[in-house]
């Protein structure tokens, strides 16, 4: 399906974008992989790619709160494997406290990583899916890109953002082939996750147990985590060509969460 495609995906040593550039590749495009993490296993992840999909995969250890490192990844990607067909803006960190003792420099990385490297990534990537006229750009936003939650100001913030990002996007980039949209899943069980619950059980007051059940899952109807493979999936298909026609959507995908 995507054989001859190249796809970028940001924050893919680990969860939600790791899925997704396995996705890509097992349909035959050349993934740049981008994040942090032990070199040994970013590596073995990398190779491991290009031996079971018989696809390139490279790498790049660029800082997603740094704009110029964001750009020259894409333009890096685009020497290397030929283009940036595909692309994952999909990095992103939390940190749960409350507003008035939030720290500035916290906030500050958080608006870096989850929203603005969107913005850096996307200005280098466009030229050459314009000229090609053909692209995809694919947001990780969230429910939080929809409604909030308490303790959570700054990634509610950003992903209020990119949601907003992605419609002028899709509106400026509308009759060259291209499509921006933004996907947002509930809680789906990552390590952004699972490190957020003790600070959330700080925050709160509660067990481990409580925020797993009465803070996450009691926000999901379905009572049930988000799977990473479920979120891949959805972004698979809007890479497809049969999703040229949706474009400037926010597409939840939350168990029900953002119904109530
Ligand atoms: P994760 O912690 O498993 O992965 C985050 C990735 O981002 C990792 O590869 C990490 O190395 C990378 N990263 C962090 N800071 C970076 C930086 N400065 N530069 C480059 N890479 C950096 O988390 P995840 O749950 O897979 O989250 C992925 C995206 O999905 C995030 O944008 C997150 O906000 C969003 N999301 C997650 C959930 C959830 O429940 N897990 C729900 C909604 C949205």
């Amino acid at each position: 399906m995507l054989k001859g495609k190249v796809a970028l995906v940001t924050g893919s040593t680990s969860g939600i974008g790791l899925a997704i550039a396995r996705a890509y590749a097992k349909e035959g495009a050349n993934v740049c992989l981008n994040g942090f993490g032990d070199k040994a296993a970013i590596e073995k992840e990398r190779s491991d790619i290009e031996t079971e999909f018989g696809v390139t995969a490279i790498y790049s250890g660029a800082d997603m709160s740094k704009g110029d490192q964001t750009q020259a990844m894409v333009q890096d990607a685009i020497a290397q494997l030929g283009s940036v067909d595909i692309l994952v803006n999909n990095a992103g960190i939390q940190f749960v406290s409350p507003v008035e003792e939030f720290p500035p420099e916290k906030w500050e990385q958080i608006v870096a990583i989850n929203m603005s490297s969107a913005f850096y990534a996307t200005r280098a990537a466009i030229p050459g899916m314009k000229a090609k006229k053909w692209g995809r750009i694919i947001n990780t936003a969230s429910a939080h890109a929809l409604i909030a939650s308490p303790f959570k100001s700054a990634y509610v913030a950003a992903k209020h953002g990119i949601a907003g990002f992605t419609k002028s996007v899709a509106l400026e980039t509308a009759t060259f082939g291209i499509t921006a949209n933004a996907i947002c899943p509930g809680y789906v069980w990552t390590p952004l996750v699972e490190r957020q619950i003790p600070d959330t059980m700080a925050a709160r007051g509660l067990s481990r147990e409580q925020v797993i059940n009465d803070v996450l899952l009691h926000a999901q109807p379905t009572k049930q985590f988000v799977t990473v493979d479920e979120v891949a999936a959805l972004a698979l298909y809007l890479a497809g060509d049969m999703a040229r026609s949706i474009t400037g959507s926010i597409i939840s995908i939350d168990g029900g969460w953002t119904a109530a």
